[in-house]
């Protein structure tokens, strides 16, 4: 094919006419499919703003059942929760914001008491039977302990005899074993009577549970550690099985609030069917830690099955009887009884203008047996 030849220019016409016809046509479809794809993102983006819109305002309708803000059943809050994917972040966010908080505060583990709080000499007529005499000092680690080495970052800043506090007429509230789907609702009624409680906790590594471990301690109470496993056997076979089970239920109050929290609760109680062998090595050893223990003076019976009635008459007259009162409940899944008494309860012990408080670092304990009772 010869430049300027016939042949050479129908050659020419013909890839002109392709440039102008089909190049177009290519760039179109090109574009257009450019086009369509961004669009589409541009829609999957604007569907995923939306999906998160929605599980902000549902994790926000959440928070305000929680408080009472907005009306709806526990069911409903787990529901409204559990479709909004379980931020639990954003949950405490919205319950801080509508309690107010104004910042971090609440995650901070609390100082250790420094200075001696004015304490209530007991009085002669006490009539109830845990606390009769002063306690011995914390006990200081002379000796060897057999047990360093195990968990050594688990131990609290002991608060001496001389700067605990008791209290006449105060009421201690506590809850055991939870949380659980009851602990909302408990936190709720405590909130409605501005009443703080003690919760003695055996927490697992969830984000449900870390969700209402902060609750707890957002909504101001106080946490200690009640088990990681709640199992007798296990945890009283030793004092390292013991140390063990605790380590894992402090750990993950630690890790949930950032409270290194000094207080616990036996299971079972400090004086139990299993415990005979180890209890006074494991004492021993959690004081060495600056831990102390709570019993009871009250038991609302609701581990045992106790009726609404029999909460009722039973719990406010056997705080009549003592001198100040740690109520054992329970706020655990099967304890539906002890949410059902606990508004009528609190009506009456805050209408007969008992003072209820948490247990603070700096609370005497009540024990059954021991230096304490
Ligand atoms: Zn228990």
């Amino acid at each position: 094919m010869r430049f300027g030849s016939v042949e050479f220019f129908k050659v020419l016409i013909k890839t002109v006419l392709a440039i102008v016809f089909f190049l177009p046509l290519v760039l179109c479809i090109v574009f257009g499919v450019l086009l369509a794809n961004t669009n589409k993102s541009l829609a999957d983006a604007e569907q995923k703003r939306e999906e998160a819109e929605r599980n902000l305002e549902r994790i926000s309708l959440a928070a305000e059942i929680l408080v009472g803000k907005y009306a709806g059943t526990i069911d409903d809050f787990y529901e409204i929760y559990k479709q909004s994917g379980n931020s639990d972040d954003e949950l405490i966010d919205y319950l801080r914001e509508i309690n107010g908080y104004e910042d971090d505060k609440a995650h901070e583990p609390e100082p250790p008491v420094t200075t001696p709080p004015v304490t209530v000499p007991a009085p002669a007529s006490e009539t109830s039977a845990p606390v009769t005499s002063a306690p011995e000092e914390t006990a200081e680690p002379t000796e060897e302990s057999p047990y360093i080495g195990i968990h050594e970052d688990m131990a609290v800043t002991p608060v001496s005899a001389e700067n605990m506090v008791r209290e006449q007429g105060t009421v201690y509230l506590t809850f055991d074993d939870g949380p659980s789907q009851n602990t909302y609702t408990v936190l709720s009624l405590l909130r409605k009577y501005d009443v703080k409680a003690t919760f003695f906790v055996v927490p697992s590594r969830t984000d449900e549970c870390y969700a209402l471990l902060r609750a707890i301690v957002n909504e101001g109470h106080s946490i200690g550690v009640h088990s990681a496993t709640h199992d007798y056997e296990k945890i009283y076979a030793s004092v390292e099985a013991f140390l063990d089970d605790f380590y894992e239920a402090w750990d993950i109050v630690y890790e949930a609030t950032g409270v290194k929290t000094p207080l616990f609760r036996f299971p079972g109680g400090s004086v139990n069917d299993f415990n005979g062998d180890t209890r006074d090595a494991i004492i021993e050893e959690m004081t060495r830690r600056g831990f102390r223990y709570y019993d009871w003076n009250v038991d609302s019976n609701d581990a045992g099955g106790a009726t609404w009635s029999e909460m009722y008459n039973s719990i406010p007259s056997d705080i009549a009887q003592n001198y100040r009162s740690v109520v054992l409940m329970h706020d655990s899944a099967p304890r539906e009884n002890t949410v059902y008494v606990l508004e009528d309860i609190l009506k009456v012990l805050v209408g007969e203008n008992y003072k209820l408080d948490k247990i603070s670092d700096n609370t005497m304990p009540v024990q059954f047996i021991g230096p304490y009772a």
